[in-house]
């Protein structure tokens, strides 16, 4: 009698200093419709439509976010078993020279994320992408309500922000998450969790819900905004929530199951073809290439683009080629972040930058962001980043005995306002990036590219590309000219049908 009355106020002095973590979850459960009925969610299915902002592909780095329309989004979730699938079709609303319209199907089984390809064909991801898509599953209030309910999870850290609570969650698998929570509504306003992007490194990935509405006792938002950073990565309005409908079989295919994950750093050839007296492309695997360009007394490279791991075996090549020659400068195109990629470990090797002006101010910002979940060379040589740059407005003659290379900013452009084109005046080689590719389904850029050439008054004979293959510039003009026939015959064609 006596035991059970002390176990008695032992249970009503821990109810009565309960931590504000527990309170506040359990509030936020109540809020959205009880623990048990968010318990007995077993499947949840999204549907809607919104946009896919393309990060880093923005004209200017301050410009909006060009845009993927999403007419078609399906998202389902296996509560259970954690597996979770998004289906969703979208469109390319600004010019684009391949598909403008891509079906995506993004997959997660526990610890395995695959993609299911156009032509059905299945790739295993990462294991870094996999804890990112576990981390999305997590990003809506039923599924992070779930798991902050779960007994092993780890709440800490109840804090206040405005009108907000936030409470630190680590899930039962050690995945990190922050969830705010209306502090009048009770309603989960967003969760967020940070992760590793390759240019601006340890990013905060926030997802905001709202626009709640019950089903059948529980409340669901209809709206989904995702940001990555200060920008926003996804925008879903939801049009229909299906709770423990009939969820498709979510199990990951057993050949991927079988695949190991991708390799974080998978192999990278790079190959150096002499297209002139000192002057070097180098290509190889994947269609990001560079262009190496010997002066009297040191080496310039045009690009050190798609990732970190390209521009270091670049690198290397350019070493191996034994000029003798210090390699001291970039040019870096324009900010877009597959053409920027190789900035940092520049900046970390001491080169100078070259780039248009537009590109400073950003340029400045992605050497001093922090990455500390994914170091690269520049986190890892621990001196404070001093980035050189050598800023190009309009023109720059790179000139001396050995070579000249003249750098001019590329006019009117509707896929970037800070665009540089290389002119090697001696052998009337033009250095192009985006304006042309030889495997383009189309050429939106062929007018601009013929009107900057008629600009600087270049008489072109050969594209020396960081795109797609050298051509000759008679063949580039062929190529486009066929291409704007062609999409022509395709318009009138449309045009005609009833
Ligand atoms: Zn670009
Ligand atoms: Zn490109």
């Amino acid at each position: 009698m006596k035991k059970a009355l002390l176990t008695a106020l032992a249970a009503s002095l821990l109810l009565a200093c309960r931590a504000p973590e527990v309170k506040g979850v359990q509030a936020a459960a109540e809020a959205l419709g009880g623990k048990d009925k968010i318990l007995a969610v077993r499947t949840l299915t999204i549907t809607g439509e919104g946009e896919n902002p393309n990060l880093g592909q923005n004209v200017t780095p301050d410009a909006p976010l060009t845009v993927w329309k999403v007419t078609e989004f399906e998202q389902t979730i296996d509560l259970e078993k954690g597996r979770m699938r998004i289906e969703q079709v979208r469109t390319a609303q600004f010019p684009f020279a391949l598909a403008t319209t891509a079906r995506q199907n993004m997959a997660l089984d526990g610890d395995v994320a695959w993609n299911v390809n156009q032509d059905g064909t299945s790739t295993r991801l990462t294991e870094r992408e996999a804890q990112d898509r576990r981390l999305q599953l997590l990003h809506h209030p039923v599924t992070i309500l779930r798991a902050a309910l779960d007994p092993t999870a780890k709440l800490s850290n109840s804090r206040k922000q405005g009108d907000r609570q936030l409470i630190d969650i680590t899930t039962a698998k050690g995945d990190m998450l922050t969830l705010a929570i209306d502090t009048i509504t009770r309603l989960p306003v967003s969760v967020s969790s940070t992760t590793d992007q390759p240019n601006l490194g340890d990013v905060l990935i926030e997802t905001s819900f709202s626009q709640y509405e019950d089903f059948g006792g529980l409340k669901l938002p209809m709206r989904l905004t995702t940001k990555i950073d200060k920008w926003v990565q996804s925008d879903i309005r939801v049009s229909k929530n299906t709770v423990n409908g009939s969820a498709a079989d979510l199990a990951a295919p057993a050949a991927v199951s079988a695949e190991a994950p991708a390799p974080a750093d998978p192999p990278i050839e790079v190959t150096a073809e002499q297209v002139a007296p000192g002057i070097w492309w180098l290509a190889g695997s994947g269609n990001h290439r560079s262009v190496a360009f010997a002066f009297a007394d040191h080496l310039t490279l045009f690009e050190l683009p798609e990732s970190e791991a390209r521009a270091k075996a670049v690198i290397e090549k350019v070493h191996s080629l034994a000029f003798g020659k210090p390699l001291t400068e970039v040019i870096v195109s324009h900010h877009h972040f597959d053409h920027s990629a190789g900035l940092r470990l520049a900046v970390s090797e001491g080169l100078t930058i070259i780039t248009q002006s537009g590109n400073v101010a950003f340029f400045k910002d992605l050497v001093a962001r922090k990455h500390t979940l994914v170091p690269d060379e520049l986190a890892r040589n621990g001196a404070a980043p001093r980035i050189k740059i050598r800023p190009v407005d309009d023109e720059l003659v790179l000139k001396d005995d050995a070579m000249e290379l003249d750098l001019y900013h590329v006019k009117d452009n509707s896929h970037s306002d800070t665009l540089l084109m290389g002119w090697v005046p001696r052998d009337h080689i033009l250095v192009q990036a985006d304006l042309y590719d030889s495997g383009w389904l189309k050429y939106p850029w062929a007018d601009n590219l013929k009107a900057n050439v008629a600009l600087r008054k270049l008489q072109v004979e050969k594209d020396v590309p960081i795109h797609g293959t050298i051509e000759s510039y008679a063949d580039v003009l062929k190529r486009m000219a066929e291409k704007q026939i062609e999409e022509k015959q395709e318009r009138a064609g449309t045009r005609a049908r009833p």
